[in-house]
């Protein structure tokens, strides 16, 4: 139709309800069930319909009902409520300023509902639950990432069982997002300039409660439309389109947030994806702040965080320098470091003409706040990047851990949080992991903590049949499979629940290896058990869209098909109703590739009990009171044996003690030693395994540290920072004249008892620099079969004197404290810890050279 322009009309809000407004523009509501329950009653269909959106939802409703909602006394009350806690938790100022002004966090998504599709699964949801802690803790944190034009691919099936993907818009419109304006009121727009001309940016602003996210928005009418690609999809395009994307984070983010008035003192590196950001921090220090380079690399080091968040080689990001040298020499001008630089710094020490740059290499030798996700996996990073500080022994590789944990208020079901907030006291929200709070557990009786759990499975069966009935509908199935569509799953069976990527090394298909025994586990109508699947496979995975099809074939048998299904299109969504429904969590990683996992944590806290390998996070939170071990948590070389041998072993778990256990109700309908358990695991979440604990975690060892020395080297025109140049400098012009001699004990020890000292000496010479720029250690400790020191013990020894220029003597005691073979050797390594971080490192060992 010619001339025809385009319009929406959304209702007038009556001013009683016009707080619903301000909730719908910050996604506190996301984690505040009372918040969400006040649209929902306005019309529970509309809601649904609407994908739980309060803008799409807020927009369509009939004004007649708003207006009627303005004089309802439950409604205003219920308001109210809401409110009162929307204001206190947002929009009051915080008691004490912090001294940190800013701590900015960068991540290529965020999953903080499914209504915000900016999210593809565990690192983005992580994130959200990030900056939710944050929120809730007043941490002052900004984040970075970018505004997707299309969110991740919804998943479903065809009548083959064969993966689909479909690719659903993000209307702005219904995105509680809003443009930014700089300080003289101009939009903010962001120009990177790539190899075929300069690509445009604008930003947006999302409120997650008290913390404020920046999305860079590539889809502009001025960008030709391969840039428009660059934010289209998460994950989708080509290495270019991805390189374009990361450039875009981490460049364009740093300086969208320059733009917006931030000077953030500490920046955080969510996986590699975000590492450019150093460029842009580099830059702005140099440029801006006029430091000399090497002294804003010092400050940019010594004040960046970095999490690596995956050992699976493929999932730590490269990029050919054929592909990435162009764009970095078209950066050049702007961020003042020459391509030859960058990449560098982005491989492998020594390498003289580096094929590819790695983002965690780069992620790591930019940051001296490293760490790894899991107490396991930051050991696994350890030895994995090793090679990047080749005289370090690996234990005392720079990258520690800190596990991951959940956004208890987003995970749990309202059924649950009405027991916390009754026998836990409110204080569970804000310090869930506060002994008074973990002590009252126990208060929760039996029998209500029961009926919750099977309220909320319930919830979990009707959802399921809903979306089995959906599923089935746009397969155009019979009439007969519809029926049996609408009545699958039993409301009392024994559920256990399955849902995650499904990538190879998850083992998705572990329960189908015996399938006569799976079967008969199933067909058991005495004791019923139900599983329930879901999970998307990456659209270029053929391999995990094989194990979908495998599961969904194996379930159409109809012996078993009311007790065995697949739920498509796992989301934020799907994910709350199995995590908070099921009796059991299971998971089935290949150890040690999953590096934390978080979903467990989740079904531990509403009560679910955990059943998984002994792989990431379940190597610390397994006890035999709160869940079961599959296997014994060790790794093999023959992966079918592997399989073989931990299939058995989850079989004779199910068989023997799970089922037994879930069905023993000496107590009537009561399972009481299941329960018994369930509070074991909410205990064991809500203790060590939230994001309060992770957060508080960050904040003590990475964020406020990193705050300090910020201060302290750019303060007085960036003193502190030009000292460690001088002194870097120094190291690297004469730390090759330093040499350590073998030490030697004070006295024969070839006999010694529990309780003797004896002194080491050794002669040390410092060829240049002073014993004031040099810490030399005694390096102790037991020793195994092929003369490994296992376990180290560090300490400096004492100056005992020069003996000649350059030459001095040092001497330490050392006291047997326990029995064992031991050894011994010392080393010079620069005074003061943090120079143990760099890359490869200054560190000379006893004998060397
Ligand atoms: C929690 C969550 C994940 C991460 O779970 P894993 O334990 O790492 O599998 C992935 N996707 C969604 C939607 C989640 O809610």
């Amino acid at each position: 139709m010619n001339g025809l322009q385009l319009f929406n009309v959304a209702p007038a809000v009556p001013e009683p309800v016009r707080f619903l407004e301000t909730l719908t523009r910050n996604l506190w509501w996301s984690w505040h069930p009372d918040a969400q329950e006040l649209f929902r009653r306005i019309d529970p269909h509309l809601w649904r319909q609407t994908g739980h959106n309060p803008l799409a939802f807020l927009s369509g409703v009939d004004q007649r009902r708003l207006e009627k909602l303005a004089d309802d006394e439950g409604f205003l009350e219920h308001q109210r409520q809401v409110r009162e806690r929307f204001e206190l938790e947002v929009e009051s100022v915080p008691a004490e300023e912090e001294s940190c002004r800013s701590v900015a966090y960068f991540s290529l998504e965020y999953g903080i509902h499914e209504s915000m599709k900016i999210y593809s699964g565990g690192l983005g949801v992580l994130a959200g639950d990030h900056l939710k802690a944050a929120s809730d803790m007043r941490l002052p944190m900004v984040a970075v990432g970018l505004l997707y034009r299309q969110g991740y691919f919804e998943q479903y099936l065809n009548s083959e069982a064969w993966q689909q993907e479909h690719y659903p818009e993000n209307e702005v419109q219904h995105l509680p997002v809003q443009k930014v304006f700089d300080e003289s009121g101009h939009q903010i727009e962001i120009e990177l300039p790539l190899p075929d001309g300069m690509l445009r940016a604008v930003v947006w602003r999302l409120e997650v409660g008290r913390i404020p996210v920046y999305l860079l928005d590539a889809n502009l009418p001025g960008n030709p439309p391969p840039y428009r690609e660059v934010t289209a999809q998460l994950y989708g395009g080509g290495r270019e389109t991805r390189l374009r994307q990361e450039l875009l984070l981490g460049i364009g983010g740093y300086r969208a947030l320059l733009a917006a008035g931030y000077r953030p003192h500490v920046c955080h590196i969510n996986e590699g994806h975000a590492a450019f950001l150093s460029l842009a921090r580099l830059a702005h220090l140099t440029r801006e702040e006029h430091l000399e380079r090497e002294a804003a690399i010092e400050v940019v080091s010594r004040t960046n965080v970095f999490t690596t968040h995956t050992p699976v080689p493929a999932g730590n990001e490269v990029f050919r320098v054929d592909l990435l040298r162009p764009h970095l020499e078209a950066l050049e001008e702007q961020i003042g470091i020459p391509a030859d630089e960058v990449i560098a710094w982005g491989s492998p020490p020594h390498q003289p003409e580096p094929a590819e740059l790695s983002m965690t290499i780069l992620g790591l030798r930019m940051s001296h706040f490293n760490n790894g996700v899991s107490e396991l996996h930051g050991s696994v990073a350890r030895r994995m990047w090793s090679f990047l500080w080749p005289k370090l022994q690996e234990d005392e590789v720079p990258i520690t851990h800190v596990t991951n944990g959940v956004h208890i208020q987003s995970w749990l079901a309202p059924e649950m949080a009405q027991l916390f907030d009754r026998y836990l006291g409110p204080q569970w929200r804000w310090h869930p992991g506060d002994p008074e709070v973990l002590a009252h557990i126990e208060y929760i009786p039996d029998d209500e903590l029961w009926r919750a759990h099977e309220v909320i499975r319930s919830r979990l069966i009707r959802t399921a049949r809903e979306r089995m009935t959906q599923q089935y509908q746009r397969r155009n199935a019979t009439r007969a499979e519809l029926a049996q569509a609408r009545s699958v799953l039993d409301h009392d069976a024994l559920t256990i629940g399955f849902a995650r990527r499904f990538a190879t090394y998850k083992r998705a298909t572990l329960l189908l290896r015996d399938p006569d025994r799976l079967l008969r586990l199933l067909g058991n109508d005495e004791r019923p058990v139900q599983l329930v699947f879901a999970g998307k496979a990456h659209p270029a995975d053929e391999g995990g869209k094989r194990l979908i099809r495998e599961l969904v074939d194996f379930a159409r048998r109809a012996e078993i098909r009311m007790r065995m299904i697949f739920l498509e299109d796992y989301d934020m969504y799907v994910a709350r109703r199995l995590v908070q429904g099921v009796d059991v969590w299971l998971n089935t990683p290949r150890r040690p590739l999953e590096a934390s996992g978080t979903s467990g944590m989740k079904a531990a806290v509403n009560g679910g009990l955990n059943v998984s390998t002994l792989d990431g996070w379940w190597c610390e939170g397994y006890a035999r009171e709160n869940g079961w071990a599959i296997g014994r948590g060790v790794e093999y070389e023959d992966l079918d044996y592997q399989d073989s041998v931990e299939s058995q072993a989850l079989y004779n778990l199910l068989e023997d003690e799970i089922i037994p256990a879930f069905y023993d109700r000496p107590l009537g309908d009561l399972p009481g030693n299941w329960v018994k358990m369930m509070k074991a695991s909410i205990h064991m979440v809500l203790g060590r395994f939230t994001s309060h604990r992770m957060l508080a975690e960050y904040q003590d060892r990475f964020y406020r540290p990193g705050c300090r020395d910020f201060e302290r080297l750019t303060e007085e025109g960036a003193r502190g920072a030009r000292t460690l140049v001088e002194q870097r400098r120094r190291f690297e012009a004469h730390w090759h004249e330093v040499s350590v001699e073998d030490p030697v004990a004070d006295r024969n020890i070839v006999s010694v008892h529990v309780g003797d000292s004896f002194a080491v000496s050794t002669r040390v010479n410092l060829g240049s620099l002073d014993p004031e720029d040099v810490d030399i250690q005694l390096y102790f400790g037991p020793v195994d079969s092929h003369n490994r020191m296992t376990r180290s013990e560090v300490r400096s020894m004492e100056l005992e004197g020069g003996e000649r220029e350059n030459a001095h003597r040092y001497r330490q005691e050392v006291t047997c404290r326990t029995t064992g073979r031991f050894g011994f050797t010392a080393r010079a390594v620069p005074k003061g810890d943090e120079w143990r971080k760099i890359m490869p490192g200054f560190i000379t060992w006893a004998g060397e050279g």
